[in-house]
């Protein structure tokens, strides 16, 4: 690019043009495509008033951008978070893009956002600002366009006001407009647990090449104890291994004897943070009856209250990151010791840690791949609403699973294939399937 665009300035940004860059440079793609691809296919910016409850007209910026509808209409999460900006969103869209073309989804990339704090709204408040927004970007949304789902600070309540308001605006139910949704209205069973779960296969396929056996002698530390962290804690309890430590905004555990994940699901849910849960779990292994804490049980009398960083440099076989973005840095990673990094959030591994992880030949498994499991089962939710026909959870989890476990062998034979690193490999893949399909579909006119 020679001027600065409009789409500039987050290093996100910046970072997934780089990335994108690279991946063109590893496997010789067409550099046409590249230079379309790092610009999205258009944006609506759209002023969102609303009256708040003391009565005052507040307005608020929201963004929706589409990023390339080559195989297909877009899809991606709208965010509520103060921070959010156009070029922010505009380079999760073009992440979205990656993530389905590299699991083979006929399906482009979206983003959308509004800039607010959700927690300083009331529910009143909220419902009128995902209304009012919806109506913004009505004209551009729908079942066949561009399919929203919930991402940062949103949730199945908010894709169910999303439903109602552009279904209103029909004059009839359209279930398949968002994703993400309440199962009564047209949501798919399965995928709230579907990223967690995805990030699960995708490890699990990672420790039987490494020879890691999923058994207790292997040990997982996962920071972030939501919607994808606290399914991957659990699942990976229950294949075996011995999850030690687990943390959220509060701060984590760590019990070398590893962790109940069940126990710690009942306390959070209970106490709403996983604050508090050690002495909790002490107190019961005491005898006493303490919140969600196991009773009768000699377990929990070794847990100890850790940092988030302190969590991320456990001596441990596999860290899952699953909170946010941009924890493992440059400062951080050479301490980190874990053998294999499976990236539950988007972007957790700054650039310059990514290349500090590699050389110390950690096995990272990349986050268009690792947490591909949420867009895979939305797609099979919105399948579901365009059939009026619904699925079985069996079914939902054998197909993720099929779709997911061959995306990562791919990626695996293609970093052997360019012998790159699988962040590049993944990337190489994704590109390397929409390269065929635009240069198929050609520029118009
Ligand atoms: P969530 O809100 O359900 O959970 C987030 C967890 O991170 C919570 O336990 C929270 O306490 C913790 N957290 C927040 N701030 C923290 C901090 N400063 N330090 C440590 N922990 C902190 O969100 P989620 O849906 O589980 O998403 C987590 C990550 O996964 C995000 O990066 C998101 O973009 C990514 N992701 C989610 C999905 C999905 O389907 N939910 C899909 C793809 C990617």
């Amino acid at each position: 690019m020679t001027s600065k665009s409009i789409w500039e300035g987050s290093d996100l940004y910046e970072h997934s043009v780089n990335q994108l860059d690279r991946a063109i440079e590893i496997a010789n793609l067409d550099r046409n495509v590249g230079e379309r691809l790092k610009l999205p296919k258009r944006a609506m910016i759209v002023s969102i008033p609303i009256r708040l409850d003391d009565g005052a007209v507040h307005t608020f910026e929201g963004y929706r951008v589409q990023h390339n509808m080559t195989l297909g209409p877009t899809k991606g999460g709208i965010r509520f978070h103060e921070d959010v900006s156009l070029s922010e969103v505009a380079a999760l869209s073009m992440l979205m893009t990656m993530k389905c073309s590299l699991v083979g989804l006929p399906l482009g990339g979206g983003k959308g956002g509004i800039k607010v704090n959700p927690n300083l709204l009331s529910r009143v408040e909220k419902q009128a600002l995902t209304r009012r927004f919806t109506t913004e970007i009505h004209n551009i949304i729908g079942p066949t366009q561009d399919i929203p789902a919930p991402d940062v600070g949103t949730d199945g309540q908010i894709m169910a006001w999303m439903m109602d308001t552009y279904s209103q605006n029909h004059g009839f139910a359209v279930p398949g407009v968002v994703t993400g949704k309440p199962i009564e209205i047209g949501g798919s069973l399965g995928r709230e647990e579907s990223t967690g779960r995805g990030l699960v296969f995708c490890t699990t396929e990672a420790t039987e090449l490494l020879k890691v056996p999923l058994a207790p002698e292997t040990t997982v530390a996962v920071q972030g104890f939501g919607k994808v962290g606290g399914v991957a804690a659990r699942e990976m309890m229950e294949l075996g291994t011995r999850v030690v430590a687990i943390s959220d905004v509060s701060g984590g555990v760590y019990d070398p004897e590893g962790l109940d994940i069940e126990d710690c699901l009942t306390w959070v849910r209970r106490h709403k943070s996983l604050e508090g849960y050690e002495k909790g779990a002490k107190e019961a292994a005491k005898g006493g009856t303490k919140g969600g804490a196991k009773k009768d049980t000699k377990k929990g009398a070794k847990i100890t209250k850790i940092t988030n960083e302190e969590l991320l440099e456990l001596d441990v076989d596999i860290l899952l990151p699953c909170a946010l973005d941009n924890v493992i840095t440059k400062e951080n990673a050479n301490r980190i010791k874990a053998k294999i990094i499976g990236e539950g959030a988007n972007g957790p591994t700054s650039a310059e840690a990514h290349e500090i992880l590699i050389q110390k030949n950690v096995y990272v498994i990349p986050d268009i791949l690792a947490n591909a499991g949420g867009v895979i089962v939305s797609y099979f939710e919105w399948v579901q609403d365009l059939q009026s026909l619904f699925w079985s959870a069996k079914q939902v989890n054998e197909q993720l699973k099929s779709i997911i476990v061959k995306a990562f062998h791919e990626v695996e034979g293609t970093s052997r294939k360019f012998n790159c690193d699988l962040r590049a490999g993944a990337l190489v893949r994704a590109v390397d399937r929409l390269e065929k399909a635009m240069l198929w579909r050609g520029v118009f006119p």
